[in-house]
């Protein structure tokens, strides 16, 4: 008996209910990655995470051949190819990992019918990309995707499943074609300093960082200036990609090092990765959310030249304000950018410059390696009050969050060069220097006052 695992976001070994059933299943197995330019033309790939996916998808290749098979990869229409692949490898059988979003999921229904139609069967597996299946935790009396503190409380209830190991060995029948493998190397316009992909990296970055930082994280996950920059883990990526399975992170991160119990770092860490479950639980029931306002608010987003111009600015890092202009540069050069500048150049964007959140959202996903729908727009959403936050008006100061997350400016003097000179928290407020002080550093002065800002959202927002 053979049956094919369709791989999308799972692209792992470890912790792979897909592949352990197949496994168990069949003599067989047929690992597949099919290159679909449907999500090219859903506007959803980026070279930073083409870069990444091509190191995921040649690390699994890796692993797989380890235990004596490969990773099948095609290009084309996912239902097309799989259905192909199961006819050539004469599969009965197709696992494959639920996905949370309105396009995964009609690509699921399609593919179910059309392996139906050739008399095959297509088993989808829950609790592959999250810790709890979106729809499975549903507060009592409330509404159960509305607000994260009820849904993170019974989420916390909830026991996780164990984590599979993974298989022993994987046999791939001889004779099926496979394109090649893409490479990094091939990808145009990849940021410089973008991470390694793959799941052997994100296991060797879960060790090292769980075993020095996940003890300080309650206290260090806000800290810009960190320098190590290890406050925060960074496997955001890894998890995008499927590389680290969700389940298994909560595991190790509870579980805690050997004879020790699990700390407030470790349940600080935890809750961060129940947030990622909340954004999807929120997109599988509200699957316009990816583009609709989840909570519409009636803004009228500035538009025209002026707008442009100033969203341009803020896309290049140039709005004189130098903790956004730090975060957006982090960005571009990395691939990604700090929980804390995230939520600061994009509070800048949607309340200061008062433009439409789609057009941040737009822009970070061209960027980031961890780049996803259901986090990145409901992030983007939750920041411009037109989410999930249950206080949408509020609005982030960037001098003040600057001198609370960067107090010696350290994070902005590394990612605003031109401002180095600058000793200490003086570098967060360069507009401050008079004359030839200020005419020595070229650097933009700010696109607009933060009062004005403030006073522009208020009344548009009707809050004044
Ligand atoms: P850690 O602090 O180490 O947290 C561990 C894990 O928890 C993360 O890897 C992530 O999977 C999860 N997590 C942490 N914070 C959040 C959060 N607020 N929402 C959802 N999951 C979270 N995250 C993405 O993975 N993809 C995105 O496209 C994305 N876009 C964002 C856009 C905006 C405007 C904002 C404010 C946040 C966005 N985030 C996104 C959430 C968060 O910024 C990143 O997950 C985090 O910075 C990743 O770094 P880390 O792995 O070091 O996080």
């Amino acid at each position: 008996r053979t049956a094919v695992v369709l791989l999308t976001a799972d692209l792992r070994v470890h912790d792979h209910p897909p592949l352990r059933a197949a496994c168990g299943a069949a003599d067989e197995v047929v690992p597949v990655f099919v290159r679909d330019p449907a999500v090219d033309r859903a506007g959803f790939t980026a070279p930073n995470r083409l870069a990444f996916l091509a190191d995921c998808l040649a690390d699994l290749d890796r692993s797989l051949r380890e235990r004596g098979g490969r990773l099948v990869v095609r290009t084309g229409d996912t239902v097309a190819e799989t259905c192909r692949i199961a006819r050539e490898a004469d599969a009965d059988e197709v696992h494959t990992a639920a996905g949370c979003t309105g396009f995964a999921r009609a690509r699921e229904t399609r593919l179910r019918r059309a392996l139906e139609e050739d008399g095959r069967r297509l088993y989808v597996h829950d609790g592959v990309d999250s810790v709890v299946p979106p729809g499975d935790v549903v507060p009592q009396g409330s509404d159960h995707f509305a607000v994260f503190t009820p849904y993170f409380r019974r989420w916390s209830e909830r026991p996780v499943r164990a984590p599979l190991p993974a298989p022993r060995t994987v046999r791939v029948p001889e004779d099926l074609r496979s394109d090649p493998l893409p490479s990094r190397a091939d990808v145009p316009g990849v940021s410089a300093g973008l991470a390694a992909g793959g799941e052997t990296e994100a296991r060797r970055r879960l060790r090292s960082w769980t075993s020095r930082h996940l003890g300080a994280y309650e206290d260090r996950h806000d800290v810009l200036d960190d320098r190590a920059g290890d406050g925060t883990s960074r496997l955001s990526p890894y998890l995008h990609f499927g590389a680290l399975s969700p389940v298994e992170l909560v595991h190790r991160v509870r579980a805690g090092r050997a004879g020790e119990e699990a700390g407030p770092g470790a349940a600080a860490f935890v809750r961060q990765v129940c947030w990622r479950d909340f954004h999807r639980q929120v997109l599988a029931a509200r699957p316009d959310a990816v583009r609709e306002d989840y909570r519409p608010r009636h803004d009228r987003w500035r538009r025209g030249d002026e707008a442009e111009a100033d969203l341009r600015a803020w896309r290049e890092g140039r709005t004189g304000y130098p903790l956004v202009d730090a975060g957006m540069r982090q960005l571009a050069h990395e691939g990604w950018m700090h929980n804390r500048a995230r939520l600061v150049t994009a509070s800048f964007l949607t309340k200061t410059l008062y433009v439409d959140w789609r057009e941040g959202a737009r822009h970070f996903l061209a960027l980031l390696a961890d780049g996803d729908v259901a986090e990145n727009q409901l992030n983007w959403q939750w920041v411009a009050g037109t989410g999930t936050d249950t206080r949408p008006n509020r609005v982030l100061n960037p001098v003040r969050q600057a001198l609370r997350h960067d107090p010696d400016g350290t994070y902005v003097r590394r990612w605003v060069p031109e401002l180095a000179g600058l000793a200490g928290p003086a570098v967060h407020e360069p507009w401050r220097l008079k004359g030839p002080d200020r005419a020595a550093y070229d650097y933009p002065d700010p696109l607009v006052g933060l009062d004005d800002g403030l006073a522009r959202f208020r009344q548009a927002r009707g809050t004044d």
